[in-house]
């Protein structure tokens, strides 16, 4: 049974968007105006060559100037100066070793300000996207809170299981050391291993918020003894309507806790959620005004006959290293992986008809550049921290400008230089370029 210790906020009483997580099978969290991953259609056909969405589908009105940007402002501008070292922190040594071992020198932005908040016990608010370091921002202090009070028990909610593994993986480069202990509780794997796993003790559970609402309704995770409270990338986690499943889970929290709240946006949802479940909060701003400033944007026309080839033609400069390419649906997205395997291209593919396994397996490749193209779908990418992606193709439109914003937010991170390249139909922009 689950405790409820937090009386702050009353209960709602259903669950209707009890999903483990966007893209496991069957259940499909609600979203507004979000048809990204909107795959159950065999019967829906895609036309044209390499699939792509296909006349059938209704395309979103977009005027093709918004996908241009020629004059990209240099990243390199944004000089900040931090105002600690790691040393200053107070960090346990062998901590602070551990950050150098990963060759991080300087804190970035959002730790310089973060970190002695949350030393300070402060529940924190930060505006941050992925690739600022904002997961050593929160791990870090919340290892060293661990040190010094061995019954700290902290659970990170992320929007996706693939952002989960990578809050795992960089607690294991930071947190192994001081025998502390993470469990990864995911959707669309078995659910008995991690059973297992949180019977034995944890400080950190991370976790969808899916299937962290499922193991607590199965009594199988207490949430009494939690005193630290991530939400990451929470915007992301609200649009995906992971609303309800977040403040059940938070109402089951002890209120004395310490909560952080890292998200790139602020909604009116976040808003709410911050003014229900944290106390005082401190925000801290690093999101940068507008990401699509920084990253150069073309259109490439296509005649609808030509699709695949015009995609070809591009993919033969070789400037286009490392390539994200977005397409509407589950099923073109497979369908173009595999038309770009048969012409020679090394493309894996990342949707939600395949296994947590194989999204793993087409992620390692595209990571370690076994694969050159990585064709995925909007929600399968969301959350996923690739470096050097030259080029982001969308080679079916967005369903929403948000939708494009996060794409494209693929490449140009951190201060490398990226592209966006969007296909749109010739008939309604080929003559703009
Ligand atoms: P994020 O997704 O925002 O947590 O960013 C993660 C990436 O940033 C990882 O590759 C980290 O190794 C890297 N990183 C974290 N902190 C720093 C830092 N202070 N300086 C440079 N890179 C960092």
């Amino acid at each position: 049974m689950r405790t409820e210790t937090n009386q702050r906020r009353p209960q709602s009483g259903r669950r209707p968007n009890s999903q483990s997580d966007s893209f496991s099978s069957g259940r499909r969290p609600n979203r507004r105006r979000f048809n990204g991953d909107r795959s159950n259609s065999n019967s829906r056909p895609s036309r044209g060559q390499g699939g792509g969405g296909g006349r059938n589908r209704k395309q979103p009105t977009f005027n093709p100037s918004q996908f241009i940007n020629k004059n990209p402002v240099e990243v390199a501008e944004e000089v900040y100066v931090p105002k600690h070292q790691f040393t200053d922190f107070g960090l346990h040594g062998r901590l602070a070793d551990s950050v150098k071992q990963q060759g991080i020198e300087t804190p970035s932005p959002i730790q310089d300000q973060v970190i002695p908040l949350i030393l300070d016990g402060k529940d924190v608010i930060g505006l941050a996207q992925t690739g600022t370091g904002k997961t050593a921002a929160f791990l870090l202090p919340l290892i060293q809170k661990t040190i010094e009070h061995k019954d700290e028990q902290t659970i990170i909610l992320t929007p996706t299981r693939e952002l989960a593994l990578q809050v795992e993986a960089e607690f294991k480069k930071f947190g192994t050391n001081f025998k502390q202990w993470a469990t990864t509780c995911v959707g669309g794997t078995n659910i008995n291993p991690q059973i297992r796993s949180l019977k034995r003790r944890n400080h950190f559970i991370i976790g969808t918020p899916g299937r962290i609402m499922d193991l607590m309704d199965r009594g199988n995770l207490r949430t009494n003894k939690i005193t630290n409270v991530v939400l990451d990338e929470a915007d992301r986690m609200l649009d995906m309507g992971f609303i309800n499943d977040i403040r059940k889970i938070l109402d089951g929290i002890p209120a004395d806790r310490q909560t952080l709240f890292f998200s790139a946006t602020m909604t009116k949802e976040a808003e709410a959620l911050v003014n229900d479940f944290m106390q005082n909060p401190v925000t801290i701003s690093v999101s940068k005004k507008d990401v699509t400033d920084s990253i150069a944007q073309d259109v490439v026309p296509y005649e609808h006959s030509k699709k695949l080839d015009t995609l070809l033609s591009l993919l033969k400069k070789p400037e286009l290293q490392r390539v994200i390419i977005f397409g509407a649906m589950k099923h073109s997205v497979e369908k173009l992986s595999i038309e770009l395997s048969r012409n020679g291209i090394k493309a894996e593919s990342i949707h939600g008809n395949k296994s947590h396994g194989q999204r793993q397996h087409s992620l390692r490749a595209f990571k370690s550049g076994n694969a050159r193209v990585l064709v995925a779908t909007d929600v399968a990418a969301r959350g996923i921290h690739v470096d050097n992606v030259s080029h982001v193709i969308n080679y079916d439109l967005p369903n929403t400008f948000e939708d494009y914003v996060h794409r494209i937010g693929r490449t140009g991170r951190g201060t490398k230089r990226g592209e966006a390249l969007t296909f749109v139909p010739k008939k309604a922009g080929g003559d703009r370029r």
